[in-house]
Formats: C-alpha cells, sequence, structure tokens
C-alpha cells in the first residue's frame, strides 16, 4: 500500500520522538512492501514562530490532504507569554476541529515488565490488564453553557450562582457508540458503557442510545456501569475491561485514571478520529521542555502511536502487531529508557538507541 502521512514533530522532545516513530514506520514499510510518504508540517510554537500563529492554513490544508497524521507535542514555557488565543495548545483544539475528530481511544495496559512500575497492589498487577478507553471528543458538559451569575441576575462578579449544561444529541452518542462497537471487534469483544443514569437525562439518552447502537453489533458484548463505581472497579479489578465508552467529561476523568495505574507516561499512545480513516496519532505526554534536545525521551508511546495509525488508519493490522510485539519484547528483555530505568546497574538508552532496539526486534 502507498499511503501519505502528514508529520507534526512540535515542539520540544517532539522532533526526537516522531523521527524515531518514523523510522520505525520506514522499516515496516521495508518489511510487507509498503511505500510511506512523510510531509513535516508546523503546529503550536514551531508554527508561532515560523508564521506567527500556531495552527497555519498550509497546515491545515496539508493534513486535511494526507491519508492521517502523526504528532509529537506541541508547547512549552518559550510561549507561555502569548495571548490566549495564540497558545500552542489553540492549535491542537483548532486542528482536532478541523479534522472533524470526535472520538479519542486512549490504550491503557499494563507491561508484566514493568508492574513494578503499577500504583496497584501485587496481585491485581499480577493479573495484568489491557484496556481502550473511548471517549466522547467534542460534546457534553464542556461545550454547553457556562454561566456565572450575580444575586441580582447580572452577569458581572462577584457570582452567587453558576452552571453548566450537559447537552448530548442522539447523532452525537451513536457516533461514538459505533466507534466503540467497531474498536471492540478489533479487541476482545466486549464494551463497557459508563453513564450517571440514576440521575441524568443525558445520561438515560446516553444509555438508551448505546444499547440500540450495540444491537447493531451482536458479536459485541455490552454491558453498562454507573461512572462511580468505574472508577472504582478501575483500581480494583482492571482486567474486567475491554473497551470503556464515555461521554468527554467522564472519559476525561477516568482515561487519566486509567493511565496512572499503567505506569509510565512515556508509554502511552492516544488516537483522534472523525468519520474518515485519517486521524490524528499522538502520545499522550506533553513535550517535556525538561529533557527536550538531549535524546533522552521515552520514544514508545509515539511509536505505538504510529502502530495504532498503522491499524486504525490503514487497516494494517498485522504491522500494528509486529510493532506492539517488538516493544513488549524490547520491555521484557531489559530496554529502558531513563523514565522507566529503575537500580543502579541498569543501562539507559537514549530515544534513538531505543529505536534502534524496536527496530532490530521487527
Ligand atoms: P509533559 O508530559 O510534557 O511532562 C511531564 C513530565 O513527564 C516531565 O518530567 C517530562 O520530562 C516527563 N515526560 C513526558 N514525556 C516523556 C517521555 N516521552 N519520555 C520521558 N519523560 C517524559 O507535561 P508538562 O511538563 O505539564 O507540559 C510541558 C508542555 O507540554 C506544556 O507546554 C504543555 O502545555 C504541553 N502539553 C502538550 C500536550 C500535547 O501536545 N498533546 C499534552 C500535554 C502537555
Amino acid at each position: 500500500m502507498e499511503k501519505n502521512i502528514a508529520l507534526i514533530k512540535g515542539d520540544g522532545i517532539g522532533p526526537e520522538i516522531v523521527t524515531a516513530a518514523v523510522r520505525v514506520l520506514e522499516k515496516v514499510a521495508e518489511k510487507y512492501g509498503h511505500t510511506f510518504h512523510f510531509t513535516d508540517y508546523l503546529l503550536g510554537g514551531a508554527a508561532i514562530d515560523a508564521t506567527g500563529v500556531p495552527f497555519p492554513k498550509e497546515t491545515e490544508e496539508g493534513c486535511l490532504a494526507s491519508d492521517s497524521v502523526l504528532l509529537g507535542a506541541v508547547g512549552g514555557p518559550k510561549w507561555d507569554s502569548q495571548p490566549p488565543e495564540n497558545r500552542p495548545e489553540k492549535g491542537l483544539l483548532k486542528i482536532r476541529k478541523a479534522m472533524g475528530l470526535y472520538t479519542n481511544l486512549r490504550p491503557a495496559r499494563l507491561y508484566p515488565a514493568l508492574k513494578d512500575e503499577c500504583p496497584l497492589r501485587a496481585d491485581i498487577c499480577a493479573r495484568g490488564f489491557d484496556l481502550m478507553m473511548v471517549r466522547e471528543l467534542t460534546g457534553g458538559i464542556y461545550f454547553g453553557d457556562h454561566v456565572r451569575e450575580t444575586a441580582e441576575g447580572g452577569v458581572t462578579d462577584p457570582a452567587t450562582k453558576a452552571w453548566d449544561v450537559e447537552v448530548y444529541s442522539v447523532m452525537e452518542i451513536e457516533r461514538i457508540a459505533r466507534a466503540a462497537f467497531e474498536a471492540a471487534r478489533k479487541r476482545r469483544k466486549h464494551v463497557t458503557s459508563i453513564d450517571k443514569s440514576n440521575v441524568l437525562a443525558t445520561s438515560r439518552l446516553w444509555r438508551e442510545t448505546v444499547h440500540r447502537v450495540g444491537a447493531e453489533y451482536p458479536d459485541v458484548t455490552l454491558d453498562d456501569m454507573l461512572v462511580d463505581n468505574a472508577a472504582m472497579q478501575l483500581v480494583r479489578d482492571p482486567a474486567h475491561f475491554d473497551v470503556v465508552l464515555t461521554s468527554n467529561m467522564f472519559g476525561d476523568i477516568l482515561s487519566d485514571e486509567a493511565s496512572q495505574i499503567s505506569g509510565s507516561i512515556g508509554l502511552l499512545p492516544s488516537a483522534s478520529l472523525g468519520d474518515t480513516k485519517c486521524g490524528l496519532y499522538e502520545p499522550i505526554h506533553g513535550s517535556a521542555p525538561d529533557i527536550a534536545g538531549q535524546n533522552k525521551a521515552d520514544p514508545l508511546a509515539t511509536i505505538l502511536s504510529a502502530a495504532m495509525m498503522l491499524r486504525y488508519a490503514f487497516d494494517m493490522t498485522e504491522e500494528a502487531d509486529a510493532i506492539e510485539t517488538a516493544v513488549d519484547r524490547c520491555l521484557n528483555e531489559g530496554c529502558r529508557t531513563a523514565d522507566i530505568a529503575r537500580g543502579a546497574d541498569t543501562k539507559i538508552l537514549t530515544c534513538s538507541e531505543m529505536a534502534d532496539e524496536v527496530i532490530a526486534r521487527l
């Protein structure tokens, strides 16, 4: 297959980790007979420096015309004094909106080799876990009205009352539910839908709609869980979960909880998807300005994001499995960047050396 991949290296460690992931993708292309064409685009701080804005038109057009986008990370102290509308992170929000990305996929798993990094009890770690959060990204309470009101009913502070409105349409719930069921079909075929239907009207609509969509996927098991119980079960029995389907706010909270129980932030990939196969794939961590330019960053989250791109954007299941297996083997065989190294005698690999190790195992 031939694919055009837009690369957004971004700021801080972004260029180092994206370069590492590109080398892995080039190895996959060589091994499986594909051709990947890579084109660099600017976003965030690098874009502000070059063009004055965090999301230049050329980036928008180039990304929309590509088959998929691989992103490092944006932001850093250099741009902290930018006005709110021109901050690097605005570039991120704008590209998600321009690409119509409403599904956020965040896998979280425990690598047996890294179980000492997991904050959970040893017997829970021993069972392991491998789950996928599927979070709705562009609706719900974050996008409803946010109102502060004074005692006289005005809007000038100090407010005595405030409210935020959660709105979900059937269309928004249906499309995120479909994304969850499709993801489940590529995994262990089990969706747990999270809501607060004992209290919230939006949650009752969520539950009804998810079940209606679920009827189209008889091969996938669906169960419901109230969000407060889900927060407990994630630390009590994370192995219970396969695909976790959530609204925007519940997913924001639960996906951070899920990422923490996995160990290191340097290992966790993500995908943001819309109606087309062209998604945005990026590690969940930021630009790590404290270690930027030192070839110290852990590239595995970005390499695993590239694997998600192969799986979800290009249907290259075998190739994605090959990257994930190579990463597993690296960790099992003791390859460690500084963020996951323990003990004085552990050999610490650089970012590019870790990529070499993954490539060697491909
Ligand atoms: P961060 O994730 O960049 O760093 C937090 C800590 O984790 C740091 O100590 C860092 O060195 C370490 N770390 C992160 N990724 C690592 C990796 N791959 N390997 C080894 N260590 C790693 O979070 P922060 O410091 O709060 O934010 C720094 C900048 O990144 C800010 O400007 C923030 O706005 C931005 N940010 C961007 C994104 C994104 O682009 N999606 C996400 C979060 C934060």
